[in-house]
């Protein structure tokens, strides 16, 4: 099994978890998350002899996509969103400022569209996109066959906020029970923030989704 994660930050503002994963043998990479931090990063990826394939954003929030351009002008690769958070790309400066404060430079040129069903690959490994909606109207997950990286739709112990534009709670509920908890549960979880946990865990224990909240008792 070749899949490994090359390196985890916390970066920016918000303290993003940025995760870039990838092939070991070959080490093509996929960034998932830039959220800040890019020197940082690109003397990162530079170090351990990655080639970046891909830049992906689980979600068009500022605080995952503040390093985007400049990893993709200076890399090279492509940078990927759900079409469905053009509109929070769209808000991308503004929330910025309404949010921590800073400036932001335009936002990140998006090469191309990600939907459900889509894969993306970095050598011999594959990262699979579900459309995991709630937190954002195009927040996706990326799955392989170790890990899921669930953006701000699911975390240890938490879900993302839905109080933001685009936002739904009921849709982020049912899209965690429904598209995430049917995957193996050994899978470990990488969210947007936050430490890791895995889907067995969450499905038992999360007091939002899991079984703590009752959403799978016996009915
Ligand atoms: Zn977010
Ligand atoms: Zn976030």
């Amino acid at each position: 099994m070749s899949f490994r994660i090359f390196l985890h930050r916390e970066v920016g503002p918000l303290a993003c978890n940025c995760y870039v994963v990838g092939d070991a043998a070959t080490r093509a990479a996929v960034v998932i998350d830039p959220g800040g931090d890019a020197d940082e990063l690109l003397t990162a990826i530079t170090e351990q002899g990655l080639t970046v394939t891909a830049i992906i954003a689980t979600h068009a929030h500022f605080d995952h996509v503040i390093a985007a351009e400049q990893l993709r002008a200076q890399t090279g690769a492509p940078f990927y969103l759900h079409e469905s958070d053009s509109p929070v790309l769209d808000w991308y400066q503004a929330s910025g400022k309404l949010f921590v404060g800073i400036e932001l430079p335009p936002p990140p040129v998006v090469d191309a569209s990600i939907h459900e069903g889509d894969v993306v690959g970095a050598g011999s490994v594959d990262l699979q996109v579900i459309h995991t909606p709630g937190h954002s109207p195009g927040s996706i997950s990326l799955i392989t066959d170790q890990a899921v990286f669930s953006g701000d739709t699911l975390f240890a112990g938490s879900v993302g906020r839905t109080d933001l534009p685009g936002g739904d709670t009921q849709t982020l509920v049912d899209v965690v029970k429904r598209k995430l908890f049917v995957l193996d549960a050994k899978l470990d979880v990488y969210p947007g923030h936050g430490p890791a946990t895995t889907l067995e865990r969450e499905r038992k224990t999360n007091p939002f989704v899991g079984e703590a909240a009752g959403m799978w008792g016996p009915n």
